[in-house]
């Protein structure tokens, strides 16, 4: 990671290496934070704009709700704070970083009325699974951690606790030599990934997980859009790895993964092995869309400059 000079903190801008916590903040000890990852990209004349900012904003909002945690900001205080943030450390694009998490009191874990603090972190972050992975796609295995059952953990809520799962996830997967991995729901359907939504494209038609077990992503809200706009039948239908193994094309889709196209999972090679037709249409109209230059999406757009 690339430091930049500050950090929003409760509402002042602090130098980088200032920006500290407490050791004994309810958060280290249990979890107990909500976060969100968004990204910025700089746009034609200048111009910068942040992909879905209100809509990222709503959600952390929304994941402390399910949590029980008092954010004492609103959505659209937090959005200017984060473009604040941006125009402050001069960033033309890059990842934004929002965490509101339960610091200092009680250090049982009823968080009693420890206060929830926020953070707005911005730094310049290239293609997050590597520079061939957008073009060439990824290697994926299906995990042996399954994803948490819908009432073991709140899988709606982007929460700091939840990434246990997806850490263990990860570290097998990449010790084992892949890229990223597959987690499969308690009942052995497809899920998503560490911190990525997945598709298939099978005969033609474009299938995402429900929204049962997976958190809500935001790219794959537009992304499910997108394919509609341009023709493509979308269904959001459980699906099983064996389908996944058939299928003629998939990609994981989230902010920081962007649109990235799979190559293989559990040594099955997907389709023909690289970019299939389908995902290479969308990844360049996801691209389009996010640096302005599509026309009818200037309204997931948050301009700025710096
Ligand atoms: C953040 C996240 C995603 C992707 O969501 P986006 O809003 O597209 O960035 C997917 N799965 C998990 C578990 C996540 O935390």
């Amino acid at each position: 990671m690339q430091a930049t000079q500050f950090i929003w903190f409760d509402g002042e801008m602090i130098p980088w290496e200032q920006a500290r916590v407490h050791v004994l903040s309810h958060a280290l000890h249990y979890g107990s934070a909500v976060f969100e990852g968004m990204r910025a990209y700089a746009c034609a004349g200048g111009r910068s704009a942040v992909f879905r900012l209100n809509d990222h904003c709503a959600r952390l909002v929304n994941s402390a709700k399910i949590l029980r945690m008092e954010i004492p900001y609103t959505a659209e205080r937090i959005a200017a704070a984060c473009l604040e943030t941006l125009k402050a450390n001069k960033l033309r694009e890059g990842y934004i970083r929002p965490l509101s998490f339960v610091g200092c009191g009680e250090m049982g874990v009823y968080p009693g009325d420890n206060p929830v603090q926020t953070i707005i972190a911005v730094w310049p972050w290239g293609a997050y699974l590597g520079a061939d992975a957008l073009a060439k796609g990824i290697r994926v295995k299906t995990s042996s951690f399954a994803r948490m059952h819908v009432n073991t953990l709140m899988t709606k809520a982007k929460a700091s606790g939840n990434y246990i799962n997806s850490v263990l996830a990860k570290v097998e997967a990449r010790e084992d030599g892949y890229d990223e991995a597959v987690m499969l729901d308690t009942a052995g359907f497809v899920s998503e990934a560490t911190g990525e939504n997945i598709f298939l494209v099978r005969g033609g038609l474009i299938k995402t997980t429900p929204w049962t077990s997976i958190l809500g992503g935001i790219t794959r809200d537009s992304v499910i859009r997108l394919a509609r706009d341009l023709g493509y039948t979308v269904e959001e239908q459980q699906f099983t790895r064996d389908e996944f193994y058939i299928a003629d094309e998939a990609f994981f889709t989230g902010t920081a993964a962007e649109l990235t196209p799979i190559r293989e999972l559990d040594r099955r090679v997907i389709g023909a092995g690289t970019a299939g037709p389908v995902t290479k249409r969308l990844q360049k109209e996801f691209f389009r869309v996010v640096t302005g230059e599509a026309a009818g999406y200037a309204s997931w757009l948050s301009c700025y400059s710096v």
